[in-house]
């Protein structure tokens, strides 16, 4: 067996079980103790200071330098007394994953002493050396600074020690270069549009805000295997490896009992978790070995999103307490189960309403229905953009996999919705219904509560789906960052909500009664809406063929899904919502194209090694000693008895052969592809050189390396097999 593997394999052999810090006390006795949460705020704060920070809190409202200083004072009070040493503020930039940057509290005091020292002003904003973070150009056209400025809506927390600061970034001209400043632009453009629709139902509702529960998806290896296999440490996959005999067929993974090892992995990031006010509450084995999911359960959405980017960030560190690396690669391993990232959303008054539940009565349906049906007509209108937002180099190998939901978007919406929106679709004739009609409508449409809490019907194959009383978009990708998902999902319905207010309005002021101009407006979006709506098997060819009838897109590869931001009707949508300007489309959609052909030429470079370095050479060992076994029989054998005895080795040995060569033609080849890619200067044509003349060869070159690790003696492969990352736990 190859060195490293055995070593590797004898490692995992050895490993003894990891005890961990088990907590005697409630969770709900520590809950959060590691947050600068509201009841701490109460105890740190002034009562001026407090205020200031509830109301930018509640209203968005502005905190001024003073109340700013006092505020960090408190903070850092608590933040000392809590073990704190450093502060930083953490972000979030177009990369895979966060940033920051710590610095020490202190200052210099009088004669060569040090004090600690926190100010309002490093509180609210600070200047990072942002030159190398990504920002699509718009550094280089503008301004090369960049700063970070404090989001009061997510607490601080302290982070081993640092005391850790929520924040966005931005360029010095104010364009956004991270995920966060959009994502709170997106969540308010959303309030606006909702709250205004919310006005035809109820007068109180004055705030509408986004919810998100994340369900994430990850796979737990044996460290001393992660670390033998160079694909998985520079690509997060891997890009050979031929499938073990055994792996997700049986259904034997998927909820059954949580393998100890991982058990107490998963103590450890909730324990860790709950002292950061994570609400962790579900933790399961997925489909796939080794596969596992977290998911907590639901907040505001800029929290939970910061919540989930800082799970993360903690599930790699406490993996490695345990000898584990977490993969949140959307495709770790060909042919078995990837991993997504569910993102359950739901859209919440302030009077506590959920607006995609449905109601006690006819009147709180008729909101329930307005909000399902817009979301449904947004989805539809918006499906090119929202699959921009989720397929990236890495989530392409996932989507439209046999497991993960297809590249097509479309709506599950369960048959009783389904069916009540057949019924309004009909009942309204001519634009006038008759009074029975009325009455069988608004009787129908209260029976929804219980249609809805009877039926059972779940549909695990469909991209977006509605859960009852949220709508689950399940495209996103395991490593993404939930906010690419949430703007472009929250711009498109903020965006349908306004056309729909501005169509009942224009009704009403023709005199039609309001409750009429709702259902008239509605009807028609049911209508237009109506390709989006599939209840059926998101996973069957069929179904391709059937979307395609429809006119709904299947777009499969990400440069040509990116172009949806430039398309004249999105980009006007995120200009008029405040959400983007041009430059910072611009500039986002750059960055993704950059991030996209990085991510295959990374992939293609550590292929074409591990090829030359890691297989040939092995293939060429087994070769020879093949050829010398032969060269033996000819010498011992009679001419006859060699024909019988060696054919079929001399056939392996050109068999072997035969692939060794493939795997040098095609190597050759994918360089020379790269070479020629590398020239282009636009982006958009290089990303499409990457994905149609780079990619190819690593499905074919991986081929080639999988039959030669059949063929292969196991004793001299070099690379652990899936069958050992998989099953060895
Ligand atoms: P599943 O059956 O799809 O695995 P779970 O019951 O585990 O779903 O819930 C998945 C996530 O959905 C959890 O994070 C949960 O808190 C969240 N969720 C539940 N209700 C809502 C809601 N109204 N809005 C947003 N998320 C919600
Ligand atoms: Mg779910």
């Amino acid at each position: 067996m190859g060195q490293v593997r055995f070593k590797a394999l004898t490692e995992v052999l050895n490993r003894k079980p990891v005890e961990i810090h088990r907590e005697e006390n409630l969770v709900s006795d520590y809950f959060g103790m590691l947050v600068f949460n509201q009841p701490k705020m109460k105890k740190y704060l002034s009562k001026e200071a407090y205020k200031a920070v509830t109301d930018a809190i509640e209203n968005g409202t502005t905190i001024n330098r003073k109340m700013a200083d006092q505020v960090a004072q408190g903070m850092k009070t608590w933040a000392i007394e809590n073990g704190a040493t450093h502060y930083t503020h953490w972000f979030h930039p177009l990369t895979d994953g966060t940033a920051e940057k710590h610095d020490a509290f202190i200052v210099h005091g009088a004669d060569g002493s040090v004090i600690e020292s926190f100010s309002g002003n490093l509180l609210a904003q600070q200047e990072p050396d942002a030159s190398s973070f990504p920002s699509g150009g718009i550094r280089q056209t503008f301004e090369a600074r960049g700063y970070t400025a404090w989001d009061p809506t997510s607490p601080a927390f302290i982070s081993e020690t640092t005391l850790t600061i929520p924040t966005i970034f931005i360029s010095y001209t104010g364009e956004a270069l991270d995920y966060k400043t959009p994502l709170l632009r997106a969540i308010s453009a959303v309030d606006k549009a909702a709250t205004a629709v919310c006005q035809y139902f109820d007068k109180n509702v004055t705030s509408v805000h986004t919810n998100l529960g994340w369900e994430q998806e990850y796979f737990l290896i044996d460290e001393a295997l992660f670390i033998a296999r160079p694909d998985l440490v520079l690509t997060g996959r891997t890009l050979m490896g031929h499938a073990a005999s055994k792996d997700q067929q049986l259904d034997d993974h998927y909820f059954s009992s949580i393998p100890t090892r991982a058990n107490r992995f998963m103590q450890d990031v909730e324990n860790e978790a709950y002292k950061l006010g994570i609400p962790l509450k579900t933790r399961h084995n997925e489909v796939a070995p080794n596969q596992f999911e977290f998911a907590p359960i639901y907040e505001e959405a800029n929290l939970a999103n910061d919540h989930n980017q800082l799970i993360m960030d903690i599930m790699q560190k406490i993996a490695r307490r345990h000898n584990f690396r977490v993969l949140f690669h959307e495709k770790p391993f060909k042919g078995i189960n990837g991993s997504g990232k569910h993102n359950n959303w739901s859209l919440e008054t302030n009077t506590g309403v959920n607006l995609f539940s449905p109601g006690k009565n006819p009147k709180s349906n008729l909101q329930f229905l307005t909000f399902v049906v817009n979301a449904l007509k947004a989805v539809h209108d918006g499906q090119d953009l929202l699959r921009a937002s989720i397929l990236t180099a890495s989530n392409t190998h996932r989507l439209g996999a046999n497991e993960a939901p297809p590249s097509i978007l479309s709506v599950f919406l369960g048959t009783e919705v389904s069916n009540m929106l057949d019924l309004m679709e009909e009942a309204v004739v001519d634009r006038k219904m008759t009074p029975d009609e009325k009455t069988a409508l608004k009787l129908n449409i209260g029976r929804i509560p219980e249609i809805i809490l009877d039926s059972t019907d779940r549909n695990r194959t469909s991209p977006f789906a509605f859960t009852g009383n949220r709508f689950e978009f399940r495209a996103v990708g395991s490593s993404a960052n939930n906010a690419s998902a949430l703007i472009v999902l929250n711009a498109l319905v903020a965006n349908q909500l306004q056309k729909f207010q501005v169509a009942v309005d224009a009704l009403i002021e023709k005199n039609v009664k309001k409750d009429e101009a709702i259902f008239q407006v509605l009807k028609d979006l049911i209508i237009q809406s109506k390709p989006i709506r599939f209840n059926g098997d998101g996973y069957s060819e069929d179904w391709v063929k059937e979307a395609a009838k429809r006119g709904l897109t299947n777009i499969k590869n990400v440069p040509d899904s990116l172009e949806a931001y430039n398309r004249p009707e999105f980009k006007n949508m995120f200009l008029k919502l405040e959400i983007f300007n041009d430059s910072e489309i611009h500039g986002r959609v750059e960055v993704e194209y950059e991030k996209f052909i990085m991510k295959i030429q990374i992939e293609s470079r550590v292929l074409a090694d591990m090829a030359l370095n890691h297989i040939v050479p092995i293939a060429i060992e087994y070769q020879t000693m093949l050829l010398e076994n032969v060269r033996n029989m000819k010498e011992v054998f009679t001419a006859e008895e060699f024909k019988e005895f060696a054919t079929n080795r001399i056939d392996l040995i050109k068999e072997i052969g035969m692939h060794i060569s493939a795997i040098k033609t095609l190597r050759k080849e994918m360089i020379e592809a790269r070479k020629s890619a590398n020239v282009i200067i636009d982006a958009v044509s290089k990303a499409k050189a990457y994905d149609t003349l780079v990619k190819p060869y690593l499905e074919e070159i991986r081929e080639h390396i999988d039959k030669l690790e059949l063929i292969v003696d196991d004793e001299k492969w070099p690379l652990p097999k899936y069958r050992e990352l998989l099953f060895t736990r």
